[in-house]
């Protein structure tokens, strides 16, 4: 599957957000090492701490139906009703996809001018906690 197709992917589950505290909708697309894509929206909650974030969503998603690891992942945002725009995982996104993909899972988003923007994971997270740290 290609860069664009996951990320079209992505727009599509951003429509499906629930964002009524922020009005920020989020889509994540995630890529499985079999070829299977499992795709998640943010939900917000009342209590905003508990908010789950897209890309843990869909990461969950693949877990749950046996799917890793999982080896990209892409993810698009924007004010709600608006078209969607690039961004890079948040902190804690980017550590749930170390532990399920690796430094080498590639994160899709939307650059400025609508193209692709890449980046390793372990560009984004270069010093990842890690199982061997419980050791
Ligand atoms: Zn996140």
């Amino acid at each position: 599957m290609s860069p664009e197709e996951l990320l079209a992917r992505a727009a599509e589950a951003r429509g499906l957000a629930r964002a009524p505290y922020s009005g920020y909708a989020v889509g994540a697309a995630v890529l499985s090492a079999d070829g299977r894509v499992f795709t998640g929206a943010n939900v917000e909650n009342a209590a905003y701490g508990e908010s789950l974030c897209a890309e843990r969503n869909a990461a969950g998603s693949a877990v749950s139906a046996g799917a890793l690891p999982i080896t990209a992942c892409a993810v698009v945002a924007g004010r709600t009703g608006s078209p969607p725009r690039g961004v890079w995982p948040c902190g804690a996104c980017r550590q749930f996809l170390f532990e399920l993909g690796g430094g080498g899972l590639l994160v899709y988003t939307l650059a400025d001018d609508g193209s692709v923007a890449s980046a390793r994971l372990a560009d984004l997270l270069p010093f990842p906690f890690g199982r061997d740290q419980l050791e």
